[in-house]
């Protein structure tokens, strides 16, 4: 099968409608759908891949309007629980000065972190070709037993663990804390990709020379790769690394870019699993991914500028 299966928080992300100001200065904000793992599941769709989302929404206005995004853009929600006493969670981002996010955050707790192990869609989970997920989900319990047992019942199943940790350090008791927790599930998996801060983030050294990426590496990983914003992707595989080249684009905000990357190389990944064995195949894959991650930063928000199929190609012809 071709089902990618993504695991973790949905939530709604409030974002300025003026950029460049902090959240007091901020006049009014926009709701934008977010959650790392549910874009991923939205970019597949988007693409016309076959794709499911595995989480818990409040039981609320905001996680009823939650899974009807994810229906509209033809992603499975059969496996998308509601808590009936908790929040569906919120998270007020602004863009800083100098380009990076920062992130405030409404869980306490939220409804995606009260997941538990039993309230799991087995059978969604079972049918994955790839089961993804991020770190947010393994902060707090019960949702950190959840994640664990769906990575194990995905493994069983045969399904590929794809991971993009994805750090949120606020939320977090400490870097350290975060830095052992996101590395206590690395060796689990056979995809794994980081930006290049990560790479500092995990290993304390401010490079992405190979010699340090390497050091993220495992042997029974698949494929590493570290995302470079507009430089591309470098790519790590058991036989041959290399890096690929983004495509030249207007950036008008970044938000959703790595999500899209992973949705798109997961996609392919999927349609043709031999690509992680073949550099030539892995690399197309990384350029269908490098072009799908630039048309989102093309676009405000996350969700509304994921590409189309159509839409990826036209921009790999068009260079
Ligand atoms: P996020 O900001 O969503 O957490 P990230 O830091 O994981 O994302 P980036 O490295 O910013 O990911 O972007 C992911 C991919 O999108 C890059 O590897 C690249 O292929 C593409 N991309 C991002 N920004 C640009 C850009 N300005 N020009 C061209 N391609 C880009």
């Amino acid at each position: 099968g071709e089902l990618v299966v993504s695991f973790g928080e949905m939530l709604v992300d409030f974002v300025p409608t003026v950029a460049g100001v902090s959240l007091a200065e901020a006049p009014a904000f926009l709701k934008a759908p977010g959650g790392a793992p549910a874009n991923v599941s939205i970019a597949v769709a988007r693409l016309g891949g076959e794709a499911a989302f595995v989480g818990k929404l409040g039981d609320d206005e905001f996680g009823r309007m939650l899974a009807a995004i994810l229906r509209d853009n033809g992603v499975d929600d059969g496996a998308v629980v509601f808590d009936a006493g908790a929040r569906t969670a919120l998270a007020f981002v602004t863009l800083r000065a100098d380009g990076e996010r920062e992130f405030m955050f409404y869980r306490n707790p939220s409804a995606d972190m009260l997941l538990t192990a039993d309230e799991l869609n087995v059978d969604v989970i079972k049918r994955a070709a790839v089961f993804h997920y991020g770190s947010i989900s393994l902060i707090a319990e019960p949702c950190r037993s959840a994640h664990l047992r769906a990575m194990e019942i995905a493994k069983e199943a045969g399904a590929l663990l794809s991971y993009d940790p994805n750090p949120r350090e606020a939320l977090w008791s400490s870097r350290e804390e975060a830095r052992t927790k996101i590395l206590s599930i690395w060796d689990q998996a056979d995809i794994v990709k980081v930006s290049e801060s990560e790479v500092e983030f995990l290993t304390g050294i401010d490079s992405v020379e190979d010699d340090v990426v390497m050091k993220l590496w495992r042997p029974t990983f698949k494929l590493l790769l570290v995302t470079l914003g507009g430089q591309g992707c470098k790519y790590y595989a058991r036989d041959f690394r290399g890096v690929v080249p983004s495509y030249k684009i207007q950036q008008v905000d970044t938000t959703g870019a790595g999500d899209a990357f992973v949705g798109a190389l997961l996609r392919k990944i999927v349609q043709d699993p031999s690509s992680l064995q073949n550099q030539e195949k892995l690399v197309e894959a990384i350029k269908f991914a490098n072009a799908c991650g630039a048309i989102t930063t093309t676009k405000k928000g996350a969700i509304p500028s994921l590409p189309t199929e159509i839409e990826v190609l036209q921009l790999m012809e068009s260079a």
